[in-house]
């Protein structure tokens, strides 16, 4: 029975993603083992086929080893712009169902679909639709996981891997989980996974029988977490924790501001304090919000609110590429009227990290700014923010609202 309660939630990830474009960009690959990664000594494969998996190589491990285990696999050096633009079809896809999409990585995200199924229609042929759609529009193949809480989801699309369509009805949850090992749950690595062989535990299901208490003893907090999860209760919503998150700067001007060239100043000085922000903290973003608030006033005190947003071709921390979005957001949104709050903001995030261990840096110019960046950075953590600046005078920073908004798009 479904309790009204229930949520509906879909994790959709897409079969050896980097591998199957290659694979359907050149059909001399398919059916063919195919390893895309850096065929350097220190390489790592970023995908493999199916057709590699059956020789028990995956993602991360020593192209070397790959080697290794398969002499004949076809080695590709991989074209991130590629798959970049492939994740941005895919994602098009996945918003014409929910408005909630989180995006884990290129290729993967979780779908709230508890209103969308509302209006679509039963969630089992809501997905098949979904994976029809991708697979009509991109040739390239979806598993799609369908449960009441994110963690059961993305096992559930894990087990229908490849090409398939698993899903776990609420009351069903705590079956379906009971014979998965204990590794299945989120953050249960080999460590825990040793500490919980101590006290007798395999599976989930084992999981279960132990007392709360037990476990609380044995791995503090988190054991009364692992114990929650055990039982399927994973009360995470649906982009909490990245979708929503942003990094943005927005002021209120002293006086209203009608000249352009005034606004684009300010839209500069907030983008590069938030691309500043988001270097500092190793995340780049793909989608940059406008906020502005017209000077004319509606009466009460408020304002008319206008927010444009677009999703740029890849994520970024460069100041410019952000000014530079937030520009264009600015002509599309009103071209004549004077402003009384600007703001800008940066979400959809992605670890910067995970991209520079990824593949390759292919654009130069990129690159080139990139380095800019980081001395910039050095110098300005060195000698504060007045230090260095680029091109005109900063706008009249004084007159933020506040530095920080996180949380909030
Ligand atoms: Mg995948």
């Amino acid at each position: 029975m479904r309790s009204p309660s229930a949520r509906t939630i879909f994790h959709a990830d897409m079969d050896a993603f980097f591998a199957a474009v290659e694979q359907r960009d050149d059909p001399a690959l398919r059916g063919r083992p195919v390893i895309v990664g850096g065929r350097s000594a220190r390489g790592v494969v970023a995908a493999a086929s199916y057709e590699a998996r059956v020789f028990g190589i995956h993602s991360a491990m020593p192209t070397v080893h790959a080697r290794r285990l398969c002499p004949d696999a076809v080695f590709v050096a991989g074209d991130m712009r590629k798959y970049r633009r492939e994740s941005r079809r895919i994602f098009a896809i996945f918003d014409r169902y929910s408005p909630t999409v989180e995006a884990l990585s290129l290729d993967e995200a979780f779908l709230d679909m508890t209103g969308s199924t509302r209006l679509l229609g039963d969630p089992v042929a809501v997905a098949t639709r979904l994976r029809a759609e991708v697979r009509a529009e991109t040739g390239l193949a979806v598993s799609v996981g369908i449960a009441p809480v994110k963690m059961v989801a993305k096992i559930a699309s894990d087990l229908a891997k490849p090409d398939g369509l698993l899903a776990v009805a609420p009351d069903e949850v705590c079956a379906f989980l009971a014979p998965l090992p204990v590794g299945r749950i989120f953050g249960v690595g080999p460590v825990a996974r040793a500490r919980l062989t101590t006290l007798g535990i395999a599976t989930i299901g084992d999981l279960r029988t132990i007392p709360e208490a037990r476990l609380a003893a044995a791995l503090g907090v988190w054991g009364v977490e692992l114990a929650c999860l055990a039982r399927g209760e994973d009360a995470r919503a649906v982009a909490a924790d990245r979708e929503a998150k942003s990094y943005g700067e927005e002021q209120t001007f002293t006086r209203d501001v009608e000249s352009r060239e005034r606004l684009c100043e300010a839209i500069r000085a907030h983008a590069e304090a938030i691309a500043r922000r988001l270097r500092r903290d190793h995340v780049r973003g793909r989608r940059v919000t406008l906020k502005l608030k017209l000077a004319r006033a509606l009466g009460g005190g408020r304002y008319p609110l206008v927010t444009r947003a677009l999703t740029l071709p890849d994520a970024t921390d460069d100041g410019a590429a952000i000014a530079a979005a937030a520009r264009t957001l600015l002509v599309r949104a009103t071209p004549h009227d004077a402003i009384r709050l600007l703001g800008v903001a940066v979400s959809r995030l992605e670890s910067a990290a995970g991209e520079q261990m990824g593949l390759l840096a292919t654009d130069r110019d990129a690159a080139r700014r990139a380095r800019l960046n980081r001395a910039v950075d050095t110098i300005q953590a060195r000698y504060g923010d007045a230090a260095l600046r680029r091109g005109a005078a900063p706008a009249e920073r004084a007159g933020l609202s506040q530095g920080i908004k996180r949380g909030e798009d």
